[in-house]
């Protein structure tokens, strides 16, 4: 699947559009529209439903975006949290340095010359596409004669991250998009926090941050939900909201923006039962991605190695996607141990250990988070719903979203606007709309109007036909299988429910 075109169906139907567009948007920050606010807000709504209503043992949470500031001492992110990051003095762009590769070289003699090698730098190059990428930059040095040698008589490069490279080497890479080596800065930290100030005047004690994670509100308010809950170890905190990051790279879409919203659980147990709770919930947030329709390989699950692990973890998992940039992170799910409330309990001076009732015993909990992107998890399901197919020797484009998740349960159509059906496809529409978001389309041929409502990911639509007029049923279209199927007008709203919730598949044909 081509990300352009999602992109762009995105922006044609009123999913996703650039932030402030008309101001010529603002990089990093992205809007959704009228059916992209419903797919993202069902999404949310049934992590939600799934990881804290439907379940005994989880609460939730809101807490405010700006905290006292010490939180984030606590947390480390004032000291650690930032990326290096390398800006190029020829072309002006700025890259993350642990996101570049460079293809070397060896000329050996055939240079003839100093140096003897030749670093060209690219970023995100592990992917499938890196041989594309390289063949085209190559393509591009060599047309601008700023190859030392003729591409032909290049050999074969070896690839090597950038922050491996010593300092002396990485003086001399050749920058993506550069046509001089040695024009990319040393790296330097760079902290993702949005700095902001609190209250009329600006100075030192004033400085709040919009908060990286909204895991950290969770542990500030473990104290407050243990004394006024009726929670009992073992039992998880969640939260979904906003989070900033000031990305040195915001790209790929929604994938990585610097306004985005996580859905974020902490779920605390006692020491010796942690590793089984990782394993519970590494098995079920993947399970929730496949049950949603992300069942194709593209879903993954991978457990890190110990070198990859934060010094605290025992052992954290990533759900990965493969989007058509690249397999990357859509949630993580972390063994953090106790280091998170620990913290918290050292910087705020509080106790924040618990007393086992049953075990008569007192210990800092542990703590397994599975963290979750709500803009990935979005991203993701359009790229899985995404298709393009026949229908009746026509092209169409058809989002298969889990009925769950599609913007709009079901389009309404009166097959021709005359002999009454209007008005019928009317009623039907109003009592719909008491229980679901729908949607009526008098306008066009018929064939038209199912294509337009494929492309918004309307799973079911229902058309009052000539026989509704004798016999008042109704014809459901299903949206992926196209098989039609009729339905009494007075039952159509159990109908759309047993379809929505999945418990009626559509009749065979
Ligand atoms: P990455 O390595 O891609 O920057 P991360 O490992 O820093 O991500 P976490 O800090 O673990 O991400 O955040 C948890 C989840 O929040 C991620 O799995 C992702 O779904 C989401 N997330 C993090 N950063 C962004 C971002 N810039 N844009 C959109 N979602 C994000």
């Amino acid at each position: 699947m081509d990300m352009e075109k999602l992109v762009s169906l995105c922006k044609r139907r009123g999913f996703i559009f650039p932030s402030s567009e008309i101001y010529g948007g603002l990089n990093g920050f992205w809007d959704y529209g009228p059916l992209g606010v419903e797919l993202k807000r069902n999404i949310k709504d049934a992590w939600w439903r799934d990881n804290i209503q439907a379940r005994d043992d989880m609460v939730g949470l809101d807490c405010s975006i700006i905290m006292n500031p010490k939180v984030w001492e606590a947390s480390g992110h004032v000291a650690g949290f930032s990326d290096p990051m390398v800006d190029c003095r020829e072309t002006q762009e700025r890259y993350r340095a642990d996101q570049l590769y460079v293809f070397r070289y060896d000329l050996g003699d055939h240079a003839g010359q100093t140096p003897r090698l030749l670093d060209v730098a690219l970023t995100g190059a592990t992917s499938a596409d890196a041989r594309a990428a390289l063949d085209e930059r190559i393509t591009k040095l060599g047309n601008k004669n700023a190859l030392p040698i003729k591409r032909k008589d290049l050999p074969e490069p070896t690839v090597v991250p950038y922050l491996e490279l010593v300092a002396e080497d990485r003086a001399r890479v050749l920058g993506p998009g550069a046509l001089h080596a040695g024009t990319l800065t040393e790296p330097r930290a760079f902290n993702l926090m949005f700095k902001t100030s609190v209250g009329a005047l600006e100075s030192a004690s004033s400085v709040a941050y919009l908060r990286p994670e909204t895991a950290q509100g969770i542990f500030a308010n473990f104290k407050n939900v243990v004394d006024t809950g009726r929670v009992k170890v073992p039992f998880g905190i969640a939260q979904i909201g906003k989070s900033f990051r000031n990305e040195i790279t915001p790209r790929n879409f929604i994938f990585r923006s610097r306004e985005f919203e996580q859905m974020e659980i902490e779920f605390f147990c006692r020491p010796d039962e942690a590793a089984d709770w990782y394993a519970y919930w590494r098995k079920t947030r993947f399970q929730w991605y496949v049950d949603h329709g992300l069942a194709s390989d593209k879903l993954r699950l991978r457990d890190h190695d110990p070198d990859e692990l934060a010094f605290y973890s025992t052992a954290t998992a990533d759900i990965e996607y493969a989007f058509p940039f690249g397999v990357s992170e859509l949630e993580g799910i972390a063994h953090r141990g106790n280091y998170d409330l620990s913290q918290h309990q050292k910087f705020s001076g509080k106790d924040l250990s618990y007393f086992d009732e049953e075990r008569k015993e007192r210990y800092i909990p542990h703590v397994i988070e599975p963290s979750a992107g709500a803009d990935r998890a979005t991203l993701a399901v359009l790229c899985e719903a995404y298709a393009e197919d026949e229908v009746g020797g026509e092209a169409r484009t058809v989002l298969k979203f889990h009925p769950r998740f599609a913007p709009i349960k079901a389009a309404v159509f009166p097959l021709v606007k005359k002999d009454g059906m209007p008005e019928l496809a009317e009623k039907i529409y109003r009592d719909l709309k008491r229980h679901f978001p729908v949607f009526l389309d008098e306008k066009g041929a018929i064939g038209r109007r199912y294509r337009r409502q494929d492309e918004a990911g309307t799973p079911i639509g229902i058309t009052v036909d000539g026989q509704t007029l004798a016999d008042g049923t109704v014809t459901f279209r299903d949206r992926d299988s196209l098989r039609q199927w009729r339905v009494p007008s007075a039952g159509v709203v159990q109908a759309l429910r047993d379809r929505i919730e999945g418990a009626a598949l559509p009749p065979e044909a």
